[in-house]
């Protein structure tokens, strides 16, 4: 047995993150201390849990559960917690200094954690305490926490396995999430491959544009064919915002490896530059590539904006009836835009591992639970058929990505095996998929 069960947890931060991670712990029925720079805040965090459409707790009794406090005053109780979470804004020298105060206060043997979505842990540890290095790991949460499957778990190079260990229980068997390995390298698993796919899309969504396939089509084909939720490609950057694409690229740019793949979509195309600087973001502002407008008797059209003509105009339906292998391979230009897209982002994939994960089970897992992706990138190249994607790529005289080498030169056809009770390692054999 772990010695390092987790039963009681305090949160550093009580905004968006730090409150949903906090509400769920409770729910999870763990005694909770939420601390933020006033205990006004951390209240304010407690407040927003009951509050709104979408509440973070199904029964709002399980907040009594929740004590509030200020780091000044209260950094100390820590001592009384299992599990130490950090949550606050994403600044590497405010979480260094949440992490070297924390030292004196928190026991020996507690858990500690950052749910930073960028920042290399490495520079979060570096200069600590040796026990503090054995102590963290990233718990990346996704949001909503209460909705999102996914919990992305890194170890730092010190931390011991006991540690991910107890992390990985709790959050799966309290928290009901579902757990990822990934590796201290620049936005993990589901954000490296999601990002990618967004930001490529900017230019192959331009590109497409040019070539008559409208905003509409483009979220279309990016949708239910594909596997994809209904947001698209252009209606999840309206839910992000151009601003916080503009800072994962900006995060990406000082991370990324020199020679990455996704390096060159890091510039938005000029179309997108001219709204992130008029300050046209998304639903945030009111309109980014979507917007809804009432007229006076009430009614509410969806409108879409044209960034070339810089017009809005009313929102067509469309409705895609072709399969995603037809689109994939077809040579219209819907299917030039997906298969260029699409095999730009399942190659990029294919070629991070082991880099950022040590197998294929785990990316597809953050692409289903982070994303809610149907099927994750090697589950989808197993729908495509893995070898029809190499001899296309071939044909293009691209590069063939790490795991598809690796398949074509295995005696395996597929990713996975029909029953998914295996799954192609790095080593070119087939391993058991463990739950
Ligand atoms: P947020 O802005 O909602 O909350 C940040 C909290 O930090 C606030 O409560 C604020 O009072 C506190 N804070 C601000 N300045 C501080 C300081 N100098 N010292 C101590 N605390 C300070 O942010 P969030 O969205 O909850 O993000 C928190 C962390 O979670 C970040 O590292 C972020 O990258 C990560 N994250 C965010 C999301 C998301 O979608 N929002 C998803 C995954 C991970």
């Amino acid at each position: 047995m772990n010695e390092r069960e987790i039963n009681s947890v305090a949160v550093l931060g009580a905004g968006t993150m730090g409150s949903g991670i906090a509400a769920a712990c409770a729910e999870a029925g763990c005694k909770v201390l939420l601390l933020d720079v006033t205990q006004e805040t951390a209240e304010k965090g407690k407040q927003m849990m009951s509050a709104g459409r979408m509440p973070m707790v199904e029964n709002p009794d399980s907040l009594e559960l929740i004590t509030t406090g200020g780091f000044d005053d209260s950094l100390k109780l820590t001592r009384n917690y299992d599990w130490i979470c950090e949550a606050v804004v994403e600044d590497l020298e405010v979480k260094r200094s949440i992490f070297s105060r924390l030292d004196d206060a928190r026991a020996e043997g507690s858990i500690v954690s950052t749910n930073t979505s960028g920042i290399p842990l490495r520079s979060i540890y570096e200069g600590m305490s040796e026990q503090l290095r054995k102590d963290i790991s990233v718990t990346h949460f996704f949001n909503p926490v209460k909705v999102m499957k996914l919990l992305e778990l890194v170890p730092g190079e010190d931390t011991t396995p006991d540690v991910t260990e107890a992390l990985a229980e709790f959050c799966r068997s309290r928290l009901k999430k579902g757990v990822v390995y990934a590796k201290d390298t620049v936005n993990f698993i589901g954000n490296r491959i999601g990002c990618f796919w967004m930001l490529a899309g900017f230019h192959k969504g331009c590109d497409a544009r040019r070539n008559g396939v409208s905003i509409e089509e483009i979220d279309a084909l990016m949708t239910k064919v594909l596997g994809i939720p209904s947001t698209g490609l252009y209606g999840l950057i309206d839910l992000v915002g151009l601003d916080v694409m503009d800072l994962v690229a900006r995060n990406l740019e000082e991370n990324l490896p020199d020679d990455d793949a996704g390096r060159k979509y890091l510039e938005f195309p000029a179309e997108e530059r001219a709204m992130l600087k008029s300050g046209q973001l998304g639903r945030k502002t009111k309109g980014g590539f979507f917007r809804v407008v009432s007229s006076e008797d009430g009614t509410k059209t969806k409108e879409v904006y044209n960034p070339e003509s810089k017009i809005w105009q009313s929102a067509s339906s469309v409705n895609i009836n072709q399969d995603a292998s037809s689109l994939m391979f077809g040579d219209d230009e819907h299917g030039s835009f997906v298969w260029s897209l699409v095999s730009e982002t399942l190659c990029y994939a294919a070629d991070l591992v082991p880099e950022i994960s040590n197998d294929i089970v785990n990316v597809d897992r953050a692409m289903r639970w982070g994303f809610n992706w149907k099927q994750g990138p090697f589950e989808l190249l197993d729908s495509f058929g893995p070898r029809r994607v190499v001899e296309k790529l071939e044909a293009e005289n691209r590069k063939i990505p790490r795991m598809l080498s690796v398949l074509s030169s295995s005696n395996s056809t597929t990713f996975y095996s029909e029953d998914k009770s295996e799954y192609l390692g790095v080593d070119g054999a087939m391993h058991p998929v463990q739950e």
